[in-house]
């Protein structure tokens, strides 16, 4: 027999004190950059989690955070669960309903702001019922102005907490971690919690030569918010493996994360399709040095083929197409070329690197269509079923667990096919997918192609209402500033025409200024659904 010995997330950062005292933590913040050693951030992470025992924070109360992405919040990161609590991550971009809901639901006992958010806050906080102390982070000396009560300041906390504090390390390694909540198309966020168990094997998942490679020589800058899916679990695996760290704080641009990636040499960053295309557009006006970058890791949305081709040839930046939920911790598939695929010819490797990839390993999938698992062809299409260590088994206090977790298993609500490599490709979110006539067409496959025309920025394409087929596809686009009023509906039709069916082509486009995100970033398919529902009515 082998030891049984805990898996927990208080000795990830223990071994960063230990072992890579000197490594940094380089975060922005309101006030501009600053530097911190492991040493450094071990120590004030300890100070800190001393301070939430005196805040009357117990072992498996939740502790929320409302916050960008800086030191500051990866110092709860590793507080809350290293003295026995729960880090809640609260999206700060949901609505002020959803914010009370979900603190609300979760239980938070103490709160951490960052300061530039506090009005979030302020204008929800009396319906908290939990919530017994506000923690404002700032870098000034004095707390802003708040209605909020009891108010405490996050440097003081530190600066009064115990140095040799010990992480709890005797603690069942199936206890509650973290904790996340994913939007849900209708009603309120569904809560995922994170086991310490599951945070310890995710990141171990993240380090394998095969996924994202995670490791100490890594200067690695989450761009994905540390309020979504734990920053894909990357400031984690980031710190348990001594990688530096670059967080890119708060309302950050794209042309500040050209220059952060240029300053601070960064090797890894991730993020949302919507942040590479605005990155792409900065790469295009300013001239930036970005050859450190060796991955740039893509996932939320389906990555564009034609992005993912003008990164690589054009700027010569290796781009990894990744995917996974918040219920998955979020690490499930990774894109990469087998060893006996690397002769192929150019496009063939990209076709096969679009796809959302191989799963991890660690995890164990189904693809279940009408008939039973579907046949490993790239043609039958099924939703997607995931179980595995990382994966949520239900939904925190939630009735809608009932249809997500069935026997053992996650169902997605991903429809995918997979080729006879074993990997698969995702033909759509199930409420996305456009039933015209009986039969289904991909929102996805037609928005890669759009992006893949040289005019076009953005592009969605949903379904709509029709009187015949039930639903036909209709084309929202975002062209490109030089291309505005020069390029007409046609000429995208013409350009969409060779490659699909007849009856896949949108019905209509419509150009649009922008295409409306989610609180992620993602093309809030929605939004547009509500407000071009009667648009092929009015036409025909
Ligand atoms: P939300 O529901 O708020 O978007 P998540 O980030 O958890 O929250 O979303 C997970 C979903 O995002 C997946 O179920 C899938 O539909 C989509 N997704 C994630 N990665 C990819 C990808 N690489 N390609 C296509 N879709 C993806």
């Amino acid at each position: 027999m082998m030891m049984n010995v805990p898996l927990t997330v208080g000795s990830m950062m223990e071994r960063a004190e230990k072992f890579f005292p000197k490594k940094m933590v380089v975060s922005r913040t309101l006030s501009g950059i600053q530097r911190f050693t492991y040493k450094e951030t071990g120590e004030r992470t300890r100070r800190l989690a001393s301070s939430l025992e005196k805040l009357g924070v117990q072992q498996g109360d939740r502790v929320g955070t409302f916050a960008w992405n800086h030191h500051r919040h990866l110092e709860i990161y590793f507080a809350a669960p290293g003295m026995g609590a729960v880090l809640h991550t609260i999206n700060i971009r949901l609505s002020p309903e959803h914010i009370s809901y979900i603190i609300n639901n979760a239980e938070d006992r103490v709160l951490f702001i960052d300061e530039d958010l506090l009005p979030l806050i302020e204008r929800v906080n009396e319906k908290f019922a939990s919530v017994k102390a506000y923690v404002i982070m700032t870098d000034k000396k004095d707390l802003p102005e708040t209605t909020l009560s009891p108010v405490y300041s996050y440097e003081e906390l530190i600066s009064e907490g115990d140095p040799g504090f010990e992480f709890v390390k005797d603690i069942d390694e199936n206890a509650p971690a973290g904790m996340c909540y994913t939007s849900a198309t209708t009603g309120n966020p569904k809560g995922v919690i994170y086991s310490h168990r599951g945070i310890v094997l995710h990141s171990y998942a993240m380090g394998l030569a095969d996924t994202t490679a995670l490791s100490e020589s890594d200067i690695c800058l989450p761009v994905v918010p540390m309020f979504h899916a734990n920053a894909w679990g990357m400031p984690f695996a980031a710190t348990w493996f001594g990688s530096t760290q670059v967080l890119p704080g708060p309302q950050f641009t794209p042309k500040l994360l050209a220059e952060l990636i240029q300053q601070e040499e960064v090797t890894v960053t991730a993020g949302v399709p919507t942040i590479w295309l605005g990155l792409l557009k900065e790469l295009e006006t300013g001239s930036y040095d970005t050859s450190s970058l060796r991955a740039v890791v893509c996932g939320g949305s389906a990555a564009p083929r034609g992005m993912i081709k003008t990164f690589e040839t054009k700027y010569g930046i290796p781009f990894l197409h990744a995917y996974g939920m918040t219920e998955t911790t979020p690490l499930a598939t990774v894109s990469r070329l087998k060893s006996y695929q690397q002769d192929l010819d150019e496009e063939e490797m990209l076709d096969i690197r679009s796809k959302q990839g191989l799963l991890v390993p660690g995890l164990e999938m189904k693809v279940i269509g009408a008939g039973g698992e579907v046949k490993w062809d790239g043609e039958e299409m099924g939703e997607l079923l995931i179980r595995g260590p990382w994966i949520a088994d239900e939904y925190y206090r939630d009735e809608r667990s009932r249809d997500a977790f069935r026997d053992g298993w996650l169902y997605t609500g991903d429809v995918a096919t997979v080729d006879e490599e074993g990997v698969i490709k995702l033909v759509d979110r199930t409420k996305d997918l456009i039933k015209s006539g009986g039969e289904w067409i991909s929102s996805v496959d037609l928005e890669n192609a759009l992006m893949a025309h040289d005019a076009v920025f953005e592009a969605s394409v949903i379904a709509v209402p029709h009187h015949q087929w039930q639903e036909r596809p209709l084309a929202c686009v975002v062209l490109k500033e030089p291309f505005k009023g020069k390029v007409d509906k046609q000429e995208l039709l013409d350009f969409l025409a060779p490659q699909f069916a007849k009856w896949w082509l949108p019905d209509d486009i419509v150009f649009m200024e922008e295409i409306p995100k989610t609180s992620v970033g993602k093309f809030l398919k929605r939004a547009l659904r509500d407000q071009l529902k009667d648009h092929l009515v009015q036409k025909s």
